[in-house]
């Protein structure tokens, strides 16, 4: 059933009782020709993109909550492409690209809006950084910005100019990035991959790995065995306890990363802001909510949920930023299980064991990805060659010392 304003009027004369669910709720099969453990944005871009652009829809996404439940449905949905080394930017771009045609491509509106990511500077040193990377973007044909202070002032003259520990010089500016609608991408995805014959199939927890002949060659739920030529993980935080069941170690930790959205009001932010001097970032949603976050908790974790001192930590940095925020009312907080990968770049690749292939190590920035992460992720598994944008995504470029370092922190991301 597609979506548009002719079935709206229509569904309107019949008080809506004429629409149908989004997508199947599919009970496992024995066998299908690949399966997707996790149905989060990922595994269900890779679903979508398996069936529309390769053919292959004898597929099943596994799922042990439902589809969403995990970071897909909690994070702060900033999308952009402002990266800096040739590993990372054509392949965020590639998924940029995707975000800008994914509605039409979904037939599905997941609100997505170029608002704008503005990263702020506080000294020469981050200036010349940003500028680097700004030119790095331009050199990649990615658009970049760098503003001085008068043009962030005339953006968002709340933020705290003057504070004489943190001033705010200017910031590097993406126009084309900004924010999606996190569930609706989850909904749009799955309904697309339905409608091709994807089976979703939720409740459906990934226990145990079938292995025959050193090879992976189906998967242990809680709703019975299913049989796959292919079985692709997509499980985000959970890579590493999934991965486990093939006795797979992984250069990944998991750590918790918490968000938080304020009562609504008044357009107050135009688009993404992103605090220089500590772990800040802020945007405003469509119904006037602040949604904002910070650094994670700082421990190993599997629970989705956080702590009062890192709520504490993102605050100041809050605070820092923008005093008027102190007179908002925080509504919700929550945390979500991070894939920390060593170098801060995510693998997408085949693993050493023939028949199970891995797309993870996505950090806290894998919302935007998710468009090229499924595109890539489906090419891989139905081609079994990695998509020339992810070539070095590779699971041993641990061993092999060919890491991409993005922001330059060292083999421990998930200490900064
Ligand atoms: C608070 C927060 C803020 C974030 N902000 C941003 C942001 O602004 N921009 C950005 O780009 N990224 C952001 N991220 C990161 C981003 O959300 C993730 O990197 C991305 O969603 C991960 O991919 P996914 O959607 O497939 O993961 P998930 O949605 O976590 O999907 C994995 C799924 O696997 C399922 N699963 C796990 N184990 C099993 C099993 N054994 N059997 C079956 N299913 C299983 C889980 O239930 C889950 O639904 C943020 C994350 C959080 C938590």
């Amino acid at each position: 059933m597609r979506y548009s304003i002719f079935n709206l009027v229509r569904q309107a004369f019949n008080h809506h009782r004429g629409w149908n669910p989004a997508w199947r709720d599919a009970a496992p099969k024995s066998a299908y020709d690949v399966v997707i453990v996790g149905g989060g944005g990922h595994g269900l871009a890779t679903a979508h993109y398996l069936s529309k652009v390769h053919g292959i829809s004898n597929v099943a996404v596994v799922e042990k909550g439902w589809i969403g439940s995990g970071n897909a449905g909690r994070n702060t949905t900033i999308i952009r492409s402002n990266y800096l080394l040739p590993g990372n930017n054509p392949f965020y771009e590639l998924s940029m690209k995707l975000w800008e045609g994914l509605e039409q491509d979904l037939n599905y509106n997941a609100m997505v809006s170029q608002r704008g990511v503005l990263n702020l500077y506080h000294s020469d040193a981050q200036r010349d950084a940003y500028a680097r990377r700004g030119n790095g973007m331009l050199l990649h044909g990615v658009e970049a910005e760098l503003l001085d202070a008068a043009a962030v002032r005339r953006m968002l003259p709340l933020l705290d100019f003057d504070n004489a520990r943190f001033p705010i010089q200017g910031g590097l500016l993406q126009r084309r990035g900004g924010t999606a609608r996190h569930d609706a991408v989850v909904w749009g995805y799955a309904r697309a991959a339905s409608s091709r014959g994807v089976d979703i199939i939720q409740n459906c927890e990934v226990t145990g790995l079938i292995r025959e002949a050193g090879r992976v060659t189906g998967v242990e739920t809680t709703r019975g065995s299913i049989r796959a030529r292919k079985v692709g993980l997509a499980v985000a935080g959970n890579t590493s306890r999934v991965a486990a069941m093939a006795d797979l170690k992984l250069p990944i930790e998991s750590h918790v990363l918490q968000a938080f959205v304020s009562e609504a009001i008044k357009p107050f932010i135009p688009g993404v802001v992103t605090f220089g001097a500590g772990h800040f970032y802020i945007s405003q949603s469509d119904k006037g909510s602040l949604v904002f976050g910070g650094d994670l908790d700082g421990y190993n974790s599997y629970a989705q949920r956080g702590n009062l001192p890192t709520v504490e930590d993102v605050c100041e940095g809050g605070m820092a930023l923008m005093p008027a925020l102190g007179r908002v009312r925080v509504l919700r907080s929550w945390g979500g299980i991070m894939d920390m990968s060593m170098d801060g770049s995510p693998i997408i690749d085949h693993t050493p064991i023939p028949g199970l292939y891995l797309n993870a190590g996505w950090c806290y920035g894998g919302f935007k990805a998710t468009p090229a992460s499924g595109w890539c992720f489906a090419h891989l598994l139905a081609r079994d060659e990695p998509h020339e944008v992810a070539r070095a995504y590779r699971l041993d470029r641990f061993a092999s010392g060919r890491l991409i370092d993005e922001r330059g922190v060292g083999a421990q991301p998930n200490l900064h």
